[in-house]
């Protein structure tokens, strides 16, 4: 397909528009999180704030990507053809493995000394907040992703679906965390795996661009 100049500029503001506000309403989660997190000593909700702040640097990544990337995206390259942006990728995934093994041991250490989290309303209400802004990212994002045809949305909105899902897991855990001692810390665990493989990924996509 052939896309002329003013074309190819709509398209990327579109782009550029989903990471702004992806990097926006991520810092304003992280916050949010953050403070949830060490209001009710929870460390699955610290462990998903870090995650929330990782989002937005790779939200920063993807811009990178449009800007540095001299060729348009294409389907072996949904970020673009750019050397930062791998590097940066790269960079990211590995905090990712480190956050992941912060917050595993993090979570043992939890469940050794049967140590419970307080949640409380702050925490319920910060989760569903995550909840509902995370899915509105990814309507955004795949909205984006139809107007444009940038794989990278697409890769985007599902990414943000994917920590909507994972609020609503915690959000039905601190549920059950008022009632078991040992919640928090299993929540943890299960958020650091979902961190690592979130990491994984982001390292498969690297390796195939280098590859490819
Ligand atoms: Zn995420």
């Amino acid at each position: 397909m052939y896309f002329n100049e003013t074309q190819i500029k709509k398209k990327n503001l579109l782009a550029y528009s989903e990471g702004w506000i992806s990097i926006g309403v991520n810092i304003l989660l992280f916050g949010l999180k953050f403070w949830a997190g060490i209001v009710s000593g929870s460390v699955a909700i610290i462990a998903d704030a870090w995650h929330t702040l990782t989002d937005s640097v790779s939200s920063i990544i993807v811009l990178i990507g449009i800007k540095v990337s001299k060729k348009p995206p294409d389907k072996r390259h949904p970020f673009g053809h750019g050397r930062a942006e791998l590097i940066s990728t790269l960079f990211i995934a590995f905090f990712l493995g480190w956050v992941a093994i912060h917050f595993v041991t993090g979570s043992i250490e939890k469940l050794r000394h049967h140590e419970p989290a307080d949640f409380g309303t702050v925490a319920i209400i910060v989760t569903i907040v995550s909840v509902v802004l995370k899915e509105a990212l990814a309507q955004y994002a795949f909205w984006v992703g139809r107007k444009t045809g940038f794989k990278s949305m697409k890769a985007d909105g599902w990414h943000h679906r994917t920590d909507s899902i994972s609020s609503l897991v915690i959000l039905v855990g601190i549920l059950f965390g008022r009632l078991y001692w040992w919640v928090d810390g299993v929540l943890g665990l299960a958020v650091s795996i979902m961190i690592f493989y979130s990491g994984y990924k982001i390292m498969q996509e690297a390796a195939s661009s280098l590859l490819g």
